[in-house]
């Protein structure tokens, strides 16, 4: 009888360690290239954000279940220095997205700056945007954002170019 297809044992060699730059890498959590990768310490990869995100919620890796270290958000694993992604970068000469937080100017992730912008130029008023886990609307018109589930938590946000801000980091990571 049958052993019709065996062919692709998957479940196969570890190869692709991902020791590369963020590019190539996909997220399991976000299903897109890695923005910020960051290693856990059972090996598994994700954008800080995401990371971020779990460690918020389940706390576990999303692939292995192994606990997220209680320090990790603040001393993350980072495979590539933000601040490798430097201020040459931007839309219309050098216009980025920032938020406000602790202690000044922050510059958004560079998916969500560019989601943002996207919006920005269709002269839409708002966008709602997934940032760790939840959702965030990000308000174009008043210049300001929230987390959905805490509406009246809202931060400044505005279009400059970094020269003219005082940056502190990106996306939580600081400079
Ligand atoms: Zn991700
Ligand atoms: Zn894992």
């Amino acid at each position: 009888m049958a052993e019709a297809s065996r062919k692709s044992q998957l479940g196969g060699p570890h190869t692709k360690e991902a020791t590369e730059k963020g590019d190539n890498l996909e997220c399991a959590v976000c299903l897109q290239n890695c923005v910020h990768p960051a290693q856990l310490p059972c090996g598994h990869i994700f954008c800080f954000l995401c990371v971020k995100g779990i460690a918020n919620q389940s706390k576990k890796c999303a692939m292995c279940r192994q606990e997220i270290p209680k320090d990790f958000i603040e001393q993350p694993n980072l495979l590539e220095k933000p601040y490798q992604r430097e201020a040459s970068e931007g839309f219309d000469g050098g216009y980025q997205w920032f938020y406000e937080g602790k202690n000044g100017w922050w510059r958004y992730d560079p998916r969500t700056n560019e989601d943002i912008e996207q919006a920005f130029q269709l002269n839409l008023p708002l966008v709602e945007i997934l940032i760790c886990g939840e959702i965030y609307v990000i308000d174009i018109t008043n210049n300001w954002q929230y987390c959905k589930k805490t509406p009246t938590r809202k931060r400044s946000i505005k279009r400059d170019k970094i020269e003219n801000l005082v940056v502190k980091g990106e996306a939580g990571l600081l400079r």
